[in-house]
């Protein structure tokens, strides 16, 4: 298993209920290194480009508009296969379909207010990494 690093936000639901460290204590139970961390509030333009992916979802908009609604805590978590491991510690997008124990089954609200981003795969992750980080921001 190789040391990957993954890109985690803790969205505005969870940082509105204060749950950054409940949050954090499922990532470090799981093994995953929070190695870089910052909160910020995103600009429109931020989140717009950050889900650019998704432009043409019906959700876009309100998906924006969500991550835009209060600061959220980006984050650079590593770890043996991090980018597996932490979609599993997640749990499935909408919270209904999660499994017990994951993040969003025990905090998201609904399927947009959902807790949680992280990287899909190692391409997304490079990218998104760089999105919010500078190198020397990165501490292993
Ligand atoms: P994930 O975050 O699990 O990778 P997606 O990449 O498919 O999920 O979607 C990005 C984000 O868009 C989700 O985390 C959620 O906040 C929002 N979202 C996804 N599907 C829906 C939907 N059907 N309705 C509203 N918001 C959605
Ligand atoms: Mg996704």
């Amino acid at each position: 298993m190789a040391v990957e690093r993954t890109l985690s936000i803790i969205k505005p639901d969870a940082t509105r209920r204060n749950l950054t460290g409940a949050v954090n204590k499922c990532f470090e139970d799981a093994g995953l290194r929070i190695v870089a961390q910052k909160r910020i509030q995103l600009s429109r333009a931020q989140a717009e480009g950050f889900y650019e992916v998704h432009k043409e979802r019906p959700f876009y908009g309100d998906l924006c508009d969500f991550m835009t609604s209060g600061p959220v805590v980006v984050q650079v978590l590593e770890g043996d296969d991090a980018i597996a491991k932490n979609r599993e510690v997640m749990g499935a997008t909408n919270p209904d379909d999660a499994a017990e124990g994951t993040i969003r089954k025990l905090f998201a609200e609904n399927i947009e207010a959902n807790s949680v981003h992280g990287s899909d795969s190692a391409e997304n992750a490079a990218i998104e990494i760089k999105y919010f980080f500078e190198d020397s921001e990165i501490v292993g």
